[in-house]
């Protein structure tokens, strides 16, 4: 139990070998136990060679028979292997001489690996093997298999695995009572047993990590991830905020709106405004499908926090929906006599400076703009309220960044408003989001019609271009979205181009536009104006339009190549019709054939259009990471638990981790140093 200088330690940092653990992002001792098998292998039994069938992973055993290097095609070393059943040809594309050795006629071989049929027989393709004796004992347990990097076998990193195991000092950092009434067992007990797990443990449990001690380990990653943000938290809540409690300009912006507010919207603001109202800042997200009326409320809060002296910032994630809040909220506040100011990344830079200077000595009121509010470092006057659109599209760094930027320097920290239009799923709002607070509005304004959804091959695009022109005869205006090809942002360029160019010709004489991400923001901006005008029928973009766009009397949504756009994307784009009285359709074109992912994606549209729903769904096919839109950032997804699997300890670990918080400080440290070192930043971006 030698705690500091332990020879783990010292394997770890030798030379190439602490930068390979690194990138596994292991640092401490303590990662090295947190470092848990991905699956594990059963070397308990050996396979006959005469019942192992191909696509079986197996061990099997064998003594050589014959060693032969095949020049051609490739310089291969094959060595076949005979037990009293049949046969097997080890393959080798790169080899070193000691092999040939291990491999000299009448060694005794056990390996495991895959079998293929291969055209003389089984084959394995560079199995793990090892030369054994007559008789060797075969292992007692499963064979733990760990995540791991080129160069770094599994051999050496189960072996410092689980030296680390033996010399580190575990100490327990949840009270037995606790685990008791869990029915989980102690955290040291249980990494044993994931690391190296009792003979009689069901394998079948190993691997869906359902075992006790793999619970036990789920329930403490869970258990970190809520200290953390039930800290940050509580850190917030004792820090101080303006009272934004003068409702009177508010007042005079619901009274100039051309309609009244749902009962939902109705219902969220006066919990918003009372928050603005006191002193405790406010960190609320604002969930809403798509067209729900998220703005009018980013439009009020503004509105409140500058009749009570203080200045509000909007910032959207894409350059078009900021300006889309500049041409929207702008006039409803300026006729009530706010001053606006505009930023974004394609302004030159004297109108940058000048837009800064009129925040920075508070003569603007409200600063909209895109993400340059946090990169061109703007010092506000006197900011009261922060307000961001489209929350999820940011990534983690930028979101941090902002928070930051908001809490490190002022005394009095501003109210924090988040928008959303993906719904977050219940288990990630108890997670990922905890520290926040969640409004929702589940009520569209009235007179909205559910969009319909078709589903039709590509085959019959001449059909949805005919479509597109009888929208266009009855006065409506027609959506075109083009391809994404991930790979390629010229070629999704050039096939909307390309796309854009068919549609004049098909269509002509109506009236065409194009927009998409490379548009120089003005060129954007203009297209975007002649759309809203109704000075173009048809408008082919790419997914610049993907979030927040709204002209009420686009009736048609034609997206092409469906299948290649995420759920959650497709939910969005189609939220894009719907939004005035008109009857609307969402025409989902696809070229078949479908994979098995695409084809659910699909079918999901087309049987729902609730977003939560759809959410759900998005959350279970392709897991948090994409949803918290934190793919730059590794760190902030659970490494071991499955939100879906695991909600029921979800719940545990939140009502833990408040009682430790309270009466536990020393152990939330512990916890928390052992499960993020320093890096829990992230988890609360
Ligand atoms: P989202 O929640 O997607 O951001 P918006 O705020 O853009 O939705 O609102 C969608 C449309 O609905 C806008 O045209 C907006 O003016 C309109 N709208 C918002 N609230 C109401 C309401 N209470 N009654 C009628 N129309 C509304
Ligand atoms: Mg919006």
């Amino acid at each position: 139990m030698a705690r500091r200088t332990s020879e783990v330690a010292a394997a770890a940092s030798t030379s190439s070998g602490a930068t390979l653990f690194a990138r596994l992002g292991i640092r401490r001792e303590q990662d090295l136990v947190l470092h848990l098998p991905i699956r594990y292998e059963d070397e308990t039994r050996i396979t006959a060679l005469g019942a192992l069938r191909p696509g079986e992973t197996a061990q099997v055993q064998g003594v050589v028979v014959r060693q032969e290097i095949v020049a051609r095609p490739r310089r291969t070393l094959a060595v076949e292997l005979r037990d009293d059943s049949g046969s097997i040809t080890l393959r080798f594309f790169h080899f070193y001489g000691s092999q040939l050795r291990q491999f000299a006629v009448g060694n005794r071989v056990r390996a495991f690996g895959e079998a293929r049929g291969g055209l003389f027989g089984l084959e394995m393709v560079h199995p793990r093997y090892r030369v054994v004796d007559e008789g060797e004992p075969l292992p007692q347990a499963l064979t733990p298999v760990y995540p791991t990097v080129s160069g770094l076998g599994q051999a050496r990193l189960r072996a410092t695995i689980l030296r680390a195991l033996r010399a580190v000092q575990w100490p327990e950092t949840v009270p037995a009572a606790v685990l008791a009434a869990l029915g989980l067992p102690a955290s040291a007990d249980a990494l044993r047993a994931i690391h190296q797990p009792a003979p009689d443990t069901s394998a079948r449990a190993l691997h869906e990590r359902t075992t006790p001690a793999w619970r036990r380990v789920i329930f403490d990653e869970l258990l970190a991830q809520q200290l953390s943000l039930q800290r940050a938290r509580a850190a917030r809540a004792a820090q101080r905020a303006p009272t934004l409690s003068d409702d009177v300009l508010a007042r005079c912006l619901l009274q100039a709106l051309p309609f009244r507010l749902t009962g939902a919207q109705q219902r969220v603001w006066t919990q918003i405004a009372g928050e603005l109202a006191t002193a405790q800042p406010m960190n609320r997200l604002l969930q809403g499908d798509v067209g729900s009326g998220k703005t009018v409320i980013a439009a009020l809060a503004a509105a409140q926090a500058i009749g009570s002296g203080w200045q509000a910032a909007i910032m959207a994630p894409t350059e078009i929906l900021a300006e889309q809040h500049l041409r929207r909220i702008g006039p409803w506040l300026e006729r009530i006599g706010v001053r606006i100011a505009w930023l974004s990344g394609s302004l030159k830079e004297p109108e940058k400076r000048a837009a800064r200077a009129r925040a920075a000595s508070g003569e603007a009121q409200l600063l909209i703009g895109t993400h340059a509010l946090i990169e061109d470092a703007v010092a506000f006057a006197r900011l009261g309220l922060a307000i961001v659109d489209e929350q999820h599209r940011f990534g983690v760094a930028q979101r941090l960044a902002l928070r930051d930027r908001l809490e490190a320097t002022t005394t009095v920290v501003p109210h924090q408003l988040m928008m959303s239009a993906t719904p977050i799923p219940r288990t990630l709002a108890m997670s990922y989001y905890a520290d926040l607070d969640v409004s929702v509005i589940d009520e569209l304004p009235p007179g909205r019609k559910p969009v319909l959804t078709r589903l039709v091959s590509d085959a019959r695009r001449d059909e949805v271009v005919a479509r597109v022109r009888a929208a266009a005869a009855a006065g409506r205006q027609v959506y075109w979205v083009c391809p994404l090809i991930a790979e390629s942002e010229a070629l999704d360029l050039q096939s909307a181009i390309d796309a854009h160019a068919a549609l004049v010709r098909e269509l002509a004489p109506l009236r065409v536009g194009l927009v998409h991400g490379r548009l120089p923001s003005a060129d954007k901006q203009a297209v975007m104006a002649q759309f809203a005008s109704a000075a173009l029928q048809v408008l082919v973009a790419t997914t610049v339009i993907e979030v927040g766009v709204d002209v009420p009397n686009a009736t048609l949504m034609v997206v092409e190549h469906a299948e290649r756009f995420g759920l959650a994307q497709l939910h969005q784009l189609r939220g894009r019709v719907g939004r005035g009285s008109g009857e609307s359709v969402c025409v989902l074109m696809y070229r078949g054939p479908l994979s098995a992912a695409a084809r659910e994606r699909l079918k999901t549209l087309y049987e729902t259009g609730d977003g939560f729903e759809i959410a759900r769904r998005d959350l279970l096919q392709r897991g948090p990471g994409e949803f918290l839109g934190a793919r730059q950032s590794g760190e902030a997804l659970l490494r071991f638990a499955d939100l879906e699997r695991d909600s029921d300890l979800l719940g545990a670990a939140r009502e833990v981790a408040a009682a430790l918080l309270r009466d536990d400080p020393a152990r939330v440290d512990e916890h928390l140093q052992r499960w993020f070192g320093g890096r829990e930043e992230f988890l609360r971006a």
